[in-house]
């Protein structure tokens, strides 16, 4: 018997979004989300902001696919009239000759990013409420709405024919044969689909697809939640540009940092905090008001704490614990003996957004060879 579908997807945010229009030419895709909204989680649950790619390890997945993930999306905005725009954003430090900032120019002109060294008063020239005494200037970051990208990723899948459904909860899968069988919950309740492949892209859930899919547990890293949270500024918007202070230690977060959305409304975000759960809660707490205050006073003197409050949080699907050095992307293949082929996308964190096209473009190549 022929599989219903050569490919199924599990999980609708941008990356499994990004994979079914990059798959969806070539052959038969299924795309499973569990929500009514594409994206409703980690996606929707973010800065919206297009990484020029400076900050991630020498050769790693994450600098490669941010890299040229971003030029796709910009191309891609621009072609499928998505709203964008090329802010620039600043790196500000606190100090002359910071060796940091020292380090990310070399870095950014190794890898063709580019730069522009800043001092102190041409800084202010650029942004006169902001106090620093050096930056770097990234014309090519940029913000994006984010909504309407995955819009359009789901329009153009459906357009080469791919099957896209909501409110379908991935519930396990067996191998039969040369195929997957796969059990989904729907409105209508418990139905088998068989499909030749397997792309996991469940992002906080990846490891329970993963484990569901009978993945065992000693091919997959450890997971860890890292939970973000952002205050909105109900103030005038004091900044043109992203500013961002040197990123944190581990690159575990990049700092407290202020991005605008397309409305030109800022917010300051995302903090760091490890969860002791893998259960999602993105609550924010006013209490931390102050701990944000102090930080943006950082780069923002003229800051009104009374004008921050409490907006939303995301989670980061982390597969390096705290103190440890940052994990890369992992695309995992189930290396069971005879089983079809599957993949598994886990640690899916910032730049995700900005390399979505690129990474799904990796997965196309992958799975051609599988
Ligand atoms: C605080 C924060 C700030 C960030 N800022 C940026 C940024 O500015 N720029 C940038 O490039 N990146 C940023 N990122 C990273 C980016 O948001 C993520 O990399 C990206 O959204 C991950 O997308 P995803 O599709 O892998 O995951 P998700 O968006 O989480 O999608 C996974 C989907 O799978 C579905 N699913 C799970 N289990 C099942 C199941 N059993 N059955 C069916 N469906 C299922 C879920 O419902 C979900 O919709 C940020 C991340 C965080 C947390």
């Amino acid at each position: 018997m022929p599989a219903d579908f050569d490919i199924t997807i599990i999980g609708g945010g941008v990356i499994g979004l990004a994979c079914a229009r990059a798959l969806a030419s070539d052959a038969s895709v299924l795309l499973v989300e569990q929500h009514a909204l594409f994206g409703s989680e980690t996606s929707s649950r973010n800065s919206e902001v297009i990484h020029a790619g400076l900050y991630y390890p020498s050769g790693s997945l994450k600098e490669r696919l941010c890299i040229h993930g971003r030029e796709a999306l910009y191309r891609y905005c621009d072609t499928a009239d998505i709203p964008h725009r090329k802010t620039g954003k600043l790196i500000v430090a606190p100090y002359r000759h910071h060796p940091e900032l020292a380090r990310l120019q070399t870095k950014g002109a190794a890898l063709g990013i580019p730069l522009q060294r800043l001092d102190a008063t041409s800084i202010r020239e650029l942004e006169p409420l902001v106090e620093a005494q050096e930056a770097l200037y990234s014309p090519e970051t940029g913000i994006i709405d984010s909504h309407l990208y995955m819009q359009r990723l789901a329009q153009d899948a459906e357009r080469l024919g791919g099957v896209l459904m909501k409110q379908t909860g991935f519930v396990s899968a067996h191998p039969e044969e040369s195929h997957w069988r796969l059990s989904l919950n729907t409105d209508d309740g418990l139905c088998n689909i068989t499909s030749k492949k397997i792309i996991n892209a469940a992002g906080l859930h990846s490891h329970r697809v993963a484990l569901a899919c009978g993945t065992p547990s000693g091919q997959l890293p450890p997971l860890y939640f890292c939970r973000g949270h952002y205050f909105s500024y109900q103030a005038k918007a004091p900044f043109q540009h992203l500013i961002y202070p040197l990123p944190e230690k581990n690159l575990a977060g990049l700092g407290i940092h202020a991005t605008l959305d397309l409305g030109g409304q800022v917010r300051f975000g995302p903090d760091t905090e490890y969860l002791n759960t893998t259960e999602a809660d993105y609550s924010v707490s006013p209490a931390l008001r102050d701990q944000f205050a102090s930080a943006v006073r950082s780069y923002f003197p003229a800051l009104d704490a009374e004008q921050l409050q409490p907006a939303y949080a995301g989670i980061r699907p982390k597969l390096s614990g705290p103190g440890e050095a940052s994990a890369d992307f992992a695309l995992i293949v189930d290396e069971r003996d005879g089983i079809p082929p599957l993949l598994h996308l886990l640690g899916i964190e910032s730049p995700g957004l900005t390399s979505s096209l690129a990474l799904a473009d990796e997965v196309r190549q992958r799975l051609i060879t599988m």
